[in-house]
């Protein structure tokens, strides 16, 4: 009886060893499943670390921005990717020569990759598009030499650009400004430009560093011409070739449309700028370099003896001179190779008081 109670007394511990042994050996296994997945993790926890790190090639991943991030990977074409912000294919400054025979079908055999005066880079996104406006009337040479060299350098830019001639038709007095009233009005028509760079016809830029694109401030380009000396003619010239965004432009209501004959609307622009809490930026002077093309004073663009007293008026009258106010009869708007010609009438020149 002694023994039979001892020997119930042993097998109870050893059942009892048993299924402690059991309960360990099963915690053990639970745990170490739990510990190999927060490692290695299940495949539905591994698929979503893995669209995390998914990045798109078309921007840097973007912390705390999960939505992004595990977007699927797009490949985009080449020409979608922004264009470096400065171009690799910059040359600096040139020594421009102008021959004398010099044709239109050969500037044009040369840009056989342009299309109404347009041109984008084939390998990358342009970070602007860009119009070039020429107010134009009797010079046809100067703008075939200013053609021939501005098509290269604004393609070395690597720009979505296009050149417009904005033609004043009849004989009556220039009117430089309201021209280029005209071609901001209607290359907007055309496409959405984000930049205006409004540019005389007879200066030919020498350095492709000096940048055809707009900035947070309107730009003068002309720092210095070979006529010159390569010195800026006054602290506050403005004239020549300037930059300005179709914001700036249209905040200032643009050029004021009452200067016929030479002279005195680029200070007219520069004062509105000013007006506007902006102010004028040049590029470095050893870069911002023209070449102008010689000649001597066109007829019907003689001095305007009334620019004195019209840059007194500017304050006053901004708000209803300029791009709101600029009427004109459209004669013909046509698709050359090169550039895309814009002719108007003005008719006789109007005064303001
Ligand atoms: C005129 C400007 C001109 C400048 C430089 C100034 O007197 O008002 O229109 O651009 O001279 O020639």
């Amino acid at each position: 009886m002694g023994f039979c109670y001892a020997s119930r007394h042993v097998s109870y511990k050893l059942k009892l060893l048993m299924l402690f042994t059991l309960c360990v050996l099963l915690v053990g296994w639970a745990t170490s499943t739990y510990l190999m997945d927060a490692v290695h993790g299940t495949p539905r926890t591994k698929n979503m670390v893995g669209s995390f790190r998914k990045s798109t090639p078309l921007t840097k991943e973007r912390k705390g921005d999960p939505k992004r991030n595990a977007m699927p990977t797009v490949k985009l074409p080449i020409a979608m990717y922004p264009c470096p912000t400065l171009s690799p294919h910059l040359r600096g400054p040139s020594k421009l020569t102008f021959k004398a025979s010099l044709t239109l079908e050969e500037v044009q055999s040369e840009n056989s990759q342009v299309a109404k005066g347009r041109h984008r880079p084939r390998d990358c996104s342009a970070r602007q598009r860009v119009a070039i406006l020429i107010p134009h009337r009797n010079r046809e040479k100067h703008l075939l030499y200013l053609l021939e060299y501005l098509h290269p350098f604004l393609q070395r830019q690597q720009l979505d650009y296009g050149i417009y001639v904005v033609h004043q038709a009849g004989n009556f007095k220039f009117n430089r400004a309201k021209l280029l009233n005209v071609g901001y009005l209607e290359a907007l028509k055309e496409e959405n430009w984000d930049c205006f760079i409004f540019h005389d016809v007879d200066l030919v830029p020498e350095n492709d560093f000096n940048i055809y694109m707009c900035g947070s401030q309107p730009k003068h380009l002309v720092v210095g011409r070979n006529s010159t000396g390569y010195r800026l003619r006054y602290q506050g010239y403005f004239g020549g070739v300037t930059a300005l965004t179709r914001e700036q432009f249209a905040k200032v209501n643009g050029f004021s449309n009452s200067y016929w004959g030479w002279g005195g609307e680029d200070d007219d622009l520069r004062i509105r700028v000013e007006m506007q809490k902006m102010k004028v930026i040049r590029p470095s002077p050893n870069i911002a370099k023209y070449t102008m093309i010689f000649h001597t004073r066109d007829q019907g663009n003689e001095a305007n003896g009334q620019r004195m007293n019209l840059l007194r008026q500017v304050s006053r009258v901004w708000k209803t001179d300029g791009l709101n106010s600029c009427s004109y009869k459209l004669l013909s708007v046509e698709y050359n190779p090169l550039y895309t010609n814009i002719t108007v009438d003005f008719g006789r020149p109007t005064k303001i008081s």
